[in-house]
């Protein structure tokens, strides 16, 4: 398969039960087929870890304003929308088989965004049980002032 964006040979990355095709010594790149990337989209799964740093040549600048093919179908263009709801992130999808082009850096950005909607989810609850807490010593403090 070649590279949407740089046209390099991409590589088959093993990481745990996951392969997918990383333009490795090129953009940087990776490639994923539908549903691979929700698998490493956490910043808690561990074998997204590996591909956080694809070696990578540094003089290719790849143009994100240009259609890319997509790797595995035919005449096919990738899409460009984003990637969450949060809309800080843009990423490549195929309409025709759903895999997802990220460029070097995007999939550490998507785990960084899904730990921070996590963090955001959590913390009223945090809070409020904190808050509880600390009421309650101050009550507890109270009593034995008087
Ligand atoms: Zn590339
Ligand atoms: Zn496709």
């Amino acid at each position: 398969m070649k590279c949407p964006a740089c046209f390099n040979e991409l590589k088959v990355l093993q990481v745990g039960n996951l392969s997918v095709d990383a333009c490795q010594g090129g953009c940087g790149g990776i490639w994923f087929d539908a549903f691979e990337l929700q698998r490493v989209d956490d910043a808690q799964e561990e074998a997204g870890e590996r591909l956080l740093d694809i070696q990578r040549d540094p003089r290719i600048v790849v143009d994100p304003a240009r259609k890319r093919d997509c790797p595995r179908c035919a005449d096919i263009k990738l899409k460009r929308h984003f990637f969450s709801a949060k809309r800080q992130i843009e990423v490549d999808q195929c309409p025709n088989c759903g895999g997802y082009w990220l460029d070097a850096g995007e999939l550490d950005k998507i785990r960084a965004e899904k730990t921070e909607t996590a963090a955001q989810e959590n913390a009223p609850h945090s809070i409020s049980s904190e808050m509880i807490r600390y009421l309650y010593r101050l009550k507890i403090g109270e009593q034995k002032t008087m």
